[in-house]
């Protein structure tokens, strides 16, 4: 059996063009080999569960990629559904190319936006952006005989009696000159840590130089007279396991109902996932099913003090595979202060950001993003009150951040803010108006640096006034826009002069008789 064929594709040649234009991130491929292992399992595992297939007794459903740097190949061999020779041609010859002329015609200017080939099931011919032929030796669950394909990345393929003795498929990449990178064993490793470190199959990755020393050290202990102890008994033999290991987690946390997780497994999770050793100070978990499907984990990381120094990082996922970092289009922008993964299963897999620009859809989920870390913070404020006050200061910025950027999230949590007083609390705005009513109604003393204002805090200490702590790059800019939003509310400076803002005839007195006037005032 060995026939060749033509690719049907109207279009020159699609190969140069997915060399050199469709992803700009040419690591993509492993993303879109390893998915479709998956699926091929998962739906294997489906038509077992329906009665239609069997799988072998306690069967390891696995993902296995090989670095093999001296043959200069990379591999992908799952346990999956397989193909039969029709599907092949169906899936992988005709299909693939359905679109292309389209495809060509709508987007050959805009090669340079990321990721589209998703949505024309282009995936897996992404694969030619490193390899310059492929080989797909595959054998489906209906069948036992291996089919192999071969593409040189022309636009002719060979069909052939395969190798492959079990059930699924292993796709071959003979690596281009190019791209000798992915015959390096790290930058497999960390490429597909990047994007799979939640796919929901074990996915192992494996160098194939050294899996051969491992495996020869372990034939020769095997063959070795085996070591007893002074009673003659067999001793246990010392081995280290050092057999490969998942590099992914098939099940996150943040898959799970938020009733199942526990607070040391979400903290370890944040710890695994942002390689950051500091402890989170509080997180959303966020699950829904309807209008769309949106799970997700938020986490609240520890603030320091200037916003421009800050990185946080909003990962998505659409189905456990990653797609992007940090995407403002379904992100607002605000909470890309927190760190954080999300899955949309909704999305379109390769989001191109002009596509998403402009998207009710993605509006919505932003939307509901927001409103979910508001009710957050308003469960919390209400029913933990101590533990919202103690979190404040650590908070406040990305809180006022994002009341200045989304008017939405501002008139949600706009009494929920906090101000830290002279009186050594923390207090809300009307609380404090309440508190000086009497002396400085509606408007509110502030301190912009408690060194260079300590003798006027003082000052004010004495008299048994009130002023509040505004402190941080983002208070200007806030205390501004409460201005704008409250006409009547004014924000006064401790140090300024102070005599207009004080009820009554202050005239041209100097700050310290005002001061002794609003004291005399308070306590008559
Ligand atoms: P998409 O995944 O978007 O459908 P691809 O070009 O990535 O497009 O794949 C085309 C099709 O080839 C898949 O839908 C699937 O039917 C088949 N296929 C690809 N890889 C495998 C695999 N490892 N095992 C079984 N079938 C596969």
């Amino acid at each position: 059996m060995s026939k060749q064929g033509n690719l049907s594709i109207n279009s020159e040649n699609i190969f140069p063009i997915i060399k050199k234009w469709l992803y700009s991130d040419h690591d993509i491929f492993t993303r879109e080999v390893i998915s479709n292992a998956c699926d091929a399992i998962l739906k294997f595992k489906k038509l077992c569960d329906m009665g239609e297939a069997t799988d072998t007794v306690n069967e390891d459903f696995k993902v296995v990629v090989t670095v093999d740097k001296e043959a200069k190949t990379l591999t992908f061999a799952d346990n999956g559904i397989g193909m039969t020779e029709e599907e092949i041609e169906k899936y992988i010859t005709q299909i693939a190319f359905s679109g292309a002329e389209d495809f060509l015609a709508k987007y050959k200017d805009k090669m340079n936006e990321d990721q589209i080939i998703g949505h024309f099931g282009l995936g897996f011919y992404s694969v030619f952006m490193v390899a310059d032929t492929v080989d797909i030796d595959t054998v489906s669950y209906q069948t036992n005989t291996a089919v192999k394909w071969t593409c040189d990345g022309g636009t002719t393929y060979e069909l052939s009696e395969g190798t492959r003795t079990s059930r699924g498929t292993t796709i071959t990449l003979h690596i281009n000159e190019e791209s000798t990178m992915f015959l390096e064993y790290y930058t497999v490793l960390q490429t597909i840590e990047k994007y799979c470190s939640f796919m929901p199959v074990p996915i192992y990755v494996i160098d194939a130089q050294k899996e051969a020393e491992r495996l020869a050290e372990a034939a020769k202990k095997e063959a070795e007279p085996i070591d007893v102890d002074e009673n003659g008994n067999a001793k246990a033999p010392s081995e280290v396991d050092d057999a490969p290991k998942p590099i992914n987690d098939a099940h996150p946390l943040y898959v799970k109902q938020p009733s199942e997780c526990k607070d040391d497994e979400y903290k370890e999770f944040y710890r695994k996932t942002f390689a950051d050793f500091n402890e989170p100070l509080f997180w959303i978990h966020l699950n829904m099913d309807y209008p769309f499907r949106l799970k997700g984990i938020l986490y609240f990381p520890k603030l320091s003090h200037e916003l421009e120094t800050i990185e946080g990082r909003i990962k998505l996922y659409n189905n456990q595979v990653f797609v992007a970092e940090n995407i403002k289009e379904v992100i607002p922008e605000f909470l890309l202060l927190l760190k954080g993964v999300i899955d949309c299963p909704d999305l379109p897999l390769n989001v191109s950001r002009s596509l998403l620009q402009n998207d009710g859809f993605v509006t919505k989920i932003a939307d509901y993003i927001t409103k979910k870390v508001a009710d957050k913070l308003i469960s919390l404020s209400k029913k933990d009150n101590e533990t919202y006050k103690k979190f404040w200061d650590d908070i406040a910025p990305f809180i006022k951040y994002g009341c200045l950027k989304e008017s939405k999230f501002f008139d949600k949590m706009k009494d929920y803010i906090l101000f830290k007083t002279t009186n050594d609390d923390y207090v809300t705005l009307n609380e404090y108006l309440e508190r000086v009513k009497e002396t400085n109604e509606n408007t509110v003393f502030y301190i912009s640096n408690q060194e260079q204002q300590s003798q006027y805090i003082k000052m004010f200490k004495d008299n048994n006034l009130c002023a509040v702590y505004l402190e941080h790059s983002i208070d200007g800019p806030f205390m501004s826009h409460l201005e704008y939003s409250n006409q009547a509310v004014k924000f006064k400076r401790i140090d300024s002069n102070i005599s207009d803002a004080l009820k009554g005839e202050a005239a041209d007195k100097t700050y310290e008789e005002n001061l002794t006037t609003l004291f005399k005032e308070k306590s008559a």
